[in-house]
This record gives C-alpha cells, structure tokens and sequence, in this order.
C-alpha cells in the first residue's frame, strides 16, 4: 500500500531558487508538489548569487527571443511578488532599492542614453545623470565616474532569504519540503505516473521536475549531450563600509561592450546589518568552493573601480558558489525520456535569481495546460 501522503502532483528534485520557484508558481496553482533536496535549500549557486534583479539585457538577447521573453515575464513576476507576499502574509524578498548603472566616460553616456530610449518603450522607469553632482548621494563613488544611469524599479533579492521566504509561502500553500533528503532512482510507471525513490521516500507523482543545478545527476541516463551543464565558480566577498551603507546596487553601464569585445564587470549589492556583497569572479570549469586569491583579487578590483579607495572598509568574509551554465549558455527547458510529464529545467548560469520566477511562470502555464507557446519554443531550442 502506498501512502497517500506520498502522492504528488509533482515532484521537484533540486531546492535551488529555479526547484523552489517552480513549486511556489505550481503551489498557488492548486497543485501539490514535494521538493527534494539532499542538502539545504539554496546551498548550490543560489547562496553565493548577487541576486540582481533586472529586465535589462544583454547583447545577445533578440528582440522576442524566448530568452528575452523570459526575462520580460520575469521581471513582471517580481513586481507582483509585494502584493503577492501581502496575500500571504509574508514579508517580501524582493527589495526595490533600484540600480545605479555608472558611465566613466561620454562613450559609456552615450551607451546608457541609447539604452534608455529602449528600456522606456518596455515601460522601464530610468534617470539619466549626465554630471554626479546633480545626484549627492554619489558622493561614495569613484571619482573617475562621470555619471550614470538609475533604475528605480530595480533591486536585488539575497538568495537565501528569497528562497526562505519562497518556502514558507509554498509550506502555507500546501506543498512539502524534504531538506536532507536525496534522489536516488525514477521509474516511469505508465503515462501519468512516475515512481521516485529517495534515501528517505519513495514518491509516486504525475509530474517530476529535474532542477539540479550544475550537479548532472541524469548523466548515468542515457541523455543527450545538451544537457550537460558546465560548473563555473565564482567568488564574491562580504565587507562593511566604516563611512556608508550602500543605498542601492551599483553596476556597469557599459554591459560589457568595450573596445576589447564583451567584458564582465561586476557588481556592489546591499545586504542586511549594512554589509556590501562585491563580486563576483568567474571561474570556467571549476567545480569545488575552494576560496582562492585570484578571486578576492578580482573582489577587490571591482571595490576599487567603483569606490576609488579600499580605505576605510572592514573585510568580513568570502564565499563561493557553482553557476550551471549550459552548452549554449542560456536556460534549458526539455522534456525528457520521451515523456511529457518529465522535465529538465537548468543552465541559468548568472541569471537565475532574475529568470526565477519567469521559468517558473513558464513550467506552471506548461503543467496547468494554460499557456504552451513559451515552453514549446524552449523545449524545441
Ligand atoms: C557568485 C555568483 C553570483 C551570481 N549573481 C547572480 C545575480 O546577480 N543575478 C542572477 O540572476 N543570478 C546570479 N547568479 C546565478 C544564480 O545564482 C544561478 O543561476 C541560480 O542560483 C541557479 O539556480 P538552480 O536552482 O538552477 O541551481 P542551484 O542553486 O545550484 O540548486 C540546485 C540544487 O539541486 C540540489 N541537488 C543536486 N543533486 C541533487 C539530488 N541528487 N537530490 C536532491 N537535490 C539535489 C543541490 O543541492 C542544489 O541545492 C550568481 C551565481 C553565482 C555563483
């Protein structure tokens, strides 16, 4: 005899930001999901992510990709988590200090005027300051920043609360969560059903959900070679200013297009108790959370490049964390086995704190049957 209580409507393997989105969306939909994850929630790439929460997109992004209308629904998806959070009576993860992008020269301006023409059309609130002075609250900046551009509705979520904060609501909705607890096996019993076996339980569901990360727990299956995710570490450290608390985060504005080709820059993010977060490193095809130098090194360039002085700043600690990054660099959504009712969902690679709660949108409109076309176009990628 089966338990009953054992019985899902799908269950999701991986309690990373992607695995606990997904059954926040599923959960307000009225179906019932487990989570299981073999350690504790977000202790993958989630915990070590800036979490910088922002519609705007890189080169590579066409206009109407899936990826960008991924991002779009995403960002939707986070203006609406206040209220959302309100309903539940949960206090909201998503904090909209907005963005400050910076430029260092008139080339850099000319870029963030450019982009603000575009993002205004999307409905992307933005201020252009041409001279810092026009802004007092700069005055923490580099001296070397001429200017920039700020994004109001913009803001940052810390990992680990967000996904805290994402399983009380799913808990409140009625939908369970397993920490500790590991995949070990699946069986497809017929069309609607799938058995799965944990070290714990042995779980019977419609649906099952892979959202694993960088950790390829499917490669002693026999599946393709695109769904094979590359580990790429980065570092970030945390510090205090003894001078400031930083308002907002601060970026660059350039997104990375310099005369040397794309670049990535870094960020300086807000945390709670007036700690910065400053990061973070990358480092391909490296798969363990070994703290080294070079990536403090590169903490501290992005601390100097932004701020000028490192004067004055008190070290606190520094960390690393695994983005899983896919063959082609953007999500994976798939179908597997042959089966509609199984799903492989990862490969945010630096972006999945942003496309969280789009994927999620994505995978709920997909098992509700209510919305197919945006799973279909990345499912056929
Ligand atoms: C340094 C750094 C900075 C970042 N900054 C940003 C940012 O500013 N903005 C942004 O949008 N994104 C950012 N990211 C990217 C973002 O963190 C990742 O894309 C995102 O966390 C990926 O989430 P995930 O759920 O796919 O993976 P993970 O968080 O790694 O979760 C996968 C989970 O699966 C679990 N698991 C694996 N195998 C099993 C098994 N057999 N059984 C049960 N559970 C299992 C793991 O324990 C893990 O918890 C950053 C990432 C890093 C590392």
């Amino acid at each position: 005899m089966v338990d009953k209580s054992e019985i899902y409507d799908v269950v999701i393997i991986g309690g990373g930001v992607i695995g606990i989105s997904i059954a926040y969306k599923l959960s307000k939909s009225n179906l019932r999901c487990a989570v299981v994850e073999k350690n504790y929630l977000g202790n993958g790439a989630t915990q070590a992510a800036a979490g910088v929460i922002s519609p705007l997109f890189y080169g590579d992004d066409q206009i109407n990709s899936p990826m960008r209308q991924m991002r779009e629904l995403s960002y939707e998806m986070f203006l609406k988590l206040e209220d959302e959070f309100e309903e539940l009576e949960i206090e909201c993860p998503f904090n909209k200090t907005g963005i400050f992008r910076t430029a260092f020269d008139d080339k850099e301006l000319e870029l963030l005027k450019k982009l603000s023409d575009i993002t205004s059309k999307l409905g992307v609130k933005s201020e252009l300051v041409t001279d810092r002075k026009q802004k007092n609250e700069l005055n923490f900046l580099s001296e070397e920043i001429r200017g920039g551009m700020f994004f109001p509705d913009e803001g940052y979520v810390d990992g680990l609360n967000f996904v805290g904060k994402l399983k009380s609501a799913i808990m409140k909705m009625g939908s369970d969560i397993f920490e500790n607890e590991e995949f070990l096996d699946f069986k497809i019993v017929n069309d609607n059903t799938n058995q799965i076996i944990t070290s714990k339980h042995n779980f019977f569901a419609n649906n099952l959900v892979f959202a694993t990360g960088s950790t390829n727990i499917l490669e002693k299956y026999d599946i393709s070679e695109e769904l094979i995710i590359n580990p790429v570490k980065g570092q970030y450290i945390l510090v205090r200013s003894k001078e400031f608390e930083l308002p907002y985060t601060i970026g660059d504005g350039s997104y990375g297009q310099t005369d040397e080709g794309p670049q990535y820059q870094g960020y300086l993010v807000p945390r709670d108790s007036g700690l910065i977060y400053i990061g973070a490193s990358k480092h391909y095809g490296l798969n363990d959370n070994i703290i080294e130098l070079e990536g403090i090194n590169f903490c501290l360039e992005v601390a100097k490049k932004y701020l000028g002085s490192i004067e004055n700043f008190e070290f606190i600690s520094a960390h690393s964390g695994i983005r899983p990054q896919s063959k082609k660099g953007t999500p994976v959504i798939k179908k597997l086995f042959n089966s509609d009712n199984i799903l492989f969902v990862s490969g945010h690679y630096t972006q999945g704190m942003m496309l969280s709660l789009g994927t999620a949108e994505i995978i709920k409109n997909y098992l509700t049957k209510s919305d197919e076309i945006l799973f279909n176009l990345f499912n056929e990628m």
